[in-house]
């Protein structure tokens, strides 16, 4: 409503302007040109319209003037620009040649970085117009009858004999039994094809298998995680020859090899590509023939299950100094396939990451030497490292760690939801309080993203995408979510979340947040420099086209493809500043939406931010160039906007895929809500950093022409969405379905679900009591246990319901309780002086 009346004030003002030079129909006209700037025509199209409205224009009392000689200087312009010969020769190549000297370098390692993957749903947010139907038209992820027996089988009994405390603090480590059901049972081999005897689960089932692990046992999920993710499965099964596939594949499908993937070292971390770890062609003794082999020397450290590993998938930088294959001599990053018993490699001890002891540790080699045919693919591959190993994170960086955290995040939105039924203060149950009720709402609104954003893009990998931005996109904020939620959950159970023990359900879930914000990519990088630095390229309908072509050897060819994208480039930044304006202006009201009813609002928004978004990246690759790679802060705002539209398609997809239930509509609406919110802070936020302000006062002007009108989600949609979790409803099963929560005496999940609908039955007996029991006298212990007692003398229940209520009050109380431990339980007989000095010298 306010949007309708601040446009027809515009309209009003505008028309009262134009009167001094030439009335309403000179608003008219301008109306029209921005009409057609928005339907995006082509430029022929946008030159004849153009005209024929000039002439109407002017035959229908158009004033004359310098306005009027202006308008027909443009529409000879416009006529020059659609002759593309001269076109190119008076403006595209002069451009040409500025823009080449201005275009930063790219290193061969960033090229082979950008071409990773497929551009999906993320190029169509890129437009500001996005085609929802590309979106829409995707089936819904589902799990193949093989799939859910895996997980209603093997998985389920895998979290049986789970138990994270004799894990995490009496055996640092899984039981020998675990890890026998995860070698032999199929859970390194989900990525493996059936024909080298794996499972060839689809990502979705892969992603469902994880989330359901990490409900149970981060510890248990790290280590199941990796084989499946980039390592030497993945490698092998793109890259490898027949043999090595032959070789490798079964013996890891049935476990008879534990596999690692080293690339992290003590000087390369974020900036893997900068390994110091050689492989120096030479010859040398193998089995005792002599051979043209590679010589390695290698630090690594951090490296997920090596302490185990029968099998190091290596990258290193190889070079070939004697010229010994003939080619070059810096032939670059290189992953080679070493056995563990191989001479001269140092492995086994372990790194302790935050009191969650999945094996993880160093690797160190000196002098290893091993035939080149180690080398994944064989020497045709040698050099092509990088590029394997960006590749392949375009697609396991959409599902390990996304669906660990949403997994643990399903788990901590169940237990809290029961916990803060169960747990009551002040006579109330603790979850009904609007500050805890927010906090909730919370946990609840950021799972839906982050379990929208995992199932939906799993879907569309399964469909045949590599989508390597989302996959970005999806580590940062599934993971920084994740971190929330963990905190939340933590703040709502108080001192229940704090007291270390078997009782604790919360507390290594939320220890070994970081471990998730650190690895394939640590959170800083990836949202500063690769969601956007990388989008921005790779999803953007010109950019990469005119890179291409301004850089392309054959020139004509070059020139000719640079002036078609060149002029699309324009044409499309005009549209999208007039698109941003006027959906800015009309709030997004009369943008088409695909589906009708209480999400369509959503959907409109998103185009909005899509054209306001496109249009301020294109003022900032156009005025800041290769200096917005380094305006670091820009870029990971841009990026968040891109995310936040992203995810908030994922929500509504996700919604549609679920069979668009009513009753999650406020969850919906929670996380549309608070993505839309966040979108525009980052993109106010963008405005207020830009260097240029003149620029960012016209951006500011089309972008926001009503100030800042989206907030963040509201009490009232808070308290709505808290009661979904905090009873046993439908949208409560939904939300956490495929977490392990069977009642079984060990696992809490279970057992708070049954005291949660313990508490909802029982609430009007316990009334009863307060009503005619505590408010008259009858009753007046203080304790549950002597209230029901006395209840029971008084008459007010009956035995079977005082049975009852003495059964909930045991069960909820069991749940409430924290450990405690004598002195001497705490505290370990390690003798750290000594182990120091066992240490191996590490570079
Ligand atoms: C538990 C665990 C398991 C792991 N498993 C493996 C494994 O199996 N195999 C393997 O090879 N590696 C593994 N790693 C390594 C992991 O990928 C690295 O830790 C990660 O790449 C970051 O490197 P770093 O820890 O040395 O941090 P650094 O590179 O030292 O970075 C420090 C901080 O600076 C930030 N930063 C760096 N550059 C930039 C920039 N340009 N812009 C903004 N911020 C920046 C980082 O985001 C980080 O926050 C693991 C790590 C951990 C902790």
């Amino acid at each position: 409503m306010i949007g309708a009346i601040i446009a027809l004030l515009v309209v009003v003002a505008a028309a009262y302007a134009v009167t001094q030079i030439g009335g309403v129909i000179t608003l008219l006209f301008v109306a029209a040109v921005l009409f057609l700037a928005y339907r995006r025509l082509s430029l022929l199209v946008f030159t004849v319209t153009f005209t024929v409205l000039l002439a109407l224009y002017t035959t229908a009392g158009a004033p004359a003037g310098i306005w009027k000689g202006l308008l027909w200087v443009l529409l000879a312009g416009l006529w020059l620009l659609n002759l593309r010969p001269l076109r190119k020769s008076l403006i595209t190549r002069p451009f040409l040649g500025a823009y080449l000297r201005l275009l930063p370098s790219m290193s061969q390692t960033e090229r082979e970085a950008l071409e990773a993957g497929t551009v999906w749903w993320d190029g169509e947010l890129f437009t500001g117009a996005p085609q929802w139907q590309k979106l829409l038209a995707a089936r819904p992820p589902r799990l193949s009858p093989e799939e859910q027996a895996f997980l209603d089988g093997p998985c389920e009994e895998l979290c049986r004999m789970l138990d994270e405390w004799h894990i995490t603090h009496e055996r640092a480590d899984l039981p020998p039994e675990a890890w026998q059901l995860l070698k032999t049972r199929g859970f390194f081999a989900m990525i493996i094809p059936k024909k080298y005897g794996g499972m060839e689960f689809s990502a979705y089932a892969h992603s469902c298998v994880l989330a359901k692990i990490s409900s149970r046992s981060p510890t248990a999920a790290s280590n199941a995680a990796v084989p499946n993710s980039l390592g030497p499965a993945e490698l092998l099964n793109h890259y490898g020859t027949e043999a090595q596939k032959n070789y490798y594949l079964p013996r890891l499908a049935r476990g008879d090899e534990v596999p690692c993937f080293a690339l992290t070292g003590p000087r390369a971390g974020s900036d893997a590509a900068s390994i110091p770890d050689t492989g120096i062609v030479c010859r040398g003794m193998w089995q005792g023939e002599e051979i043209v082999g590679l010589r390695l020397n290698f630090s690594k450290r951090y490296i997920t299950l090596a302490p185990v590993a029968t099998v190091i998938g290596l990258a290193f930088r190889m070079f070939d100094p004697d010229k010994l294959l003939g080619g070059k001599t810096d032939i670059g990053i290189t992953v080679a396939l070493i056995p563990r018993n191989t001479p001269g490699i140092t492995i086994g001890r372990r790194h302790f990451p935050l009191n969650v002891p999945f094996q993880n540790g160093p690797i160190q080699g000196r002098d290893v030497f091993v035939p080149l045919d180690f080398i994944i693919g064989g020497t045709a591959m040698a050099g092509s490292g990088w590029r394997m190993l960006v590749e392949q994170l375009s697609v396991g960086r959409c599902i390990s760690l996304p669906s660990n955290t949403t997994g643990a995040a399903k788990a901590g939105v169940w237990a809290t939801g029961a916990y803060a039924r169960i747990r009551s203060q002040f006579n109330t149950p603790v979850g009904r309080f609007e500050g805890v009720e927010t906090v909730i709402a919370r946990m609840v609104g950021l799972t839906y993203t982050m379990d929208a954003g995992r199932s939906v893009t799993a879907g569309a990998i399964d469909g045949g995408e590599k989508p390597s931005v989302p996959s970005a996109m999806l580590k940062y904020h599934v993971t920084e979510m994740g971190r929330q939620v963990g905190n939340d959950a933590m703040d709502v159970h108080g001192g229940k979340g704090i007291m270390l023990g078997p009782r604790n359900y919360l507390a290594r879930g939320y220890q070994v947040t970081p471990v998730a914000i650190t690895v394939e990519g640590a959170n800083l990088l990836t949202r500063n420099l690769i969601i956007f630095g990388q989008g921005a390229i790779r999803c953007h309908p010109f950019v990469l086209r005119e890179m291409t072509a301004a850089r392309d050897p054959d020139r004509a060819k070059g020139v000719d493809e640079f002036d078609r994208a060149l002029f699309g480039h324009i044409g499309f930044t005009i549209s999208n500043a007039v698109r941003s304006f006027i959906m800015a202006l009309t709030h997004a009201r009369f943008t088409r939406a695909p589906v009708a009813g209480e999400t369509a609002r959503f959907y409109q928004h998103i185009v909005r931010f899509s054209a306001s978004f496109a249009f301020a990246v294109d003022v900032a690759m156009l005025t800041l160039s290769g200096y917005l790679k380094k305006k670091e802060g820009l870029s990971a705002r841009l990026g968040d906007v891109l995310s936040c539209m992203y995810l908030a398609s994922m929500v509504l997809k996700h919604h549609l895929n679920q069979g668009a239930p009513e009753e999650d509509l406020p969850v919906v609406e929670w996380a549309c809500r608070n993505l839309l919110y966040h979108a525009q802070e980052q993109l106010h936020g963008f405005l207020r950093n830009f260097p240029n302000r003149a620029l960012a006062a016209v951006m500011r002007g089309l972008i926001f022409p009503r100030g800042l009108v989206y907030s963040a989600p509201g009490d009232r949609l808070a308290h709505r969405v808290a009661a979904l979790v905090t009873a046993s409803t439908p949208a409560r099963e939904r939300l956490c379905a495929g977490i392990y929560r069977t009642l079984e005496p060990n696992n809490p999940l279970g057992l708070l679900e049954e005291a949660m609908v313990l508490a909802e039955q029982l609430e009007p007996l316990l009334k009863r009591i307060r009503v005619e029991g505590v408010k008259t006298g009858k009753v007046t212990a203080l304790d549950l246990p002597g209230q029901i007692s006395q209840a029971l003398g008084a008459g007010i229940v009956s035995e079977t319901e005082a049975a009852a209520l003495r059964d909930y009050d045991r069960k909820t109380m069991d749940l409430i309780n924290v450990d405690d431990f004598a002195s001497e339980e705490l505290g370990t007989q390690a003798q750290p002086i000594a182990a120091a000095q066992s240490r191996p010298h590490v570079a």
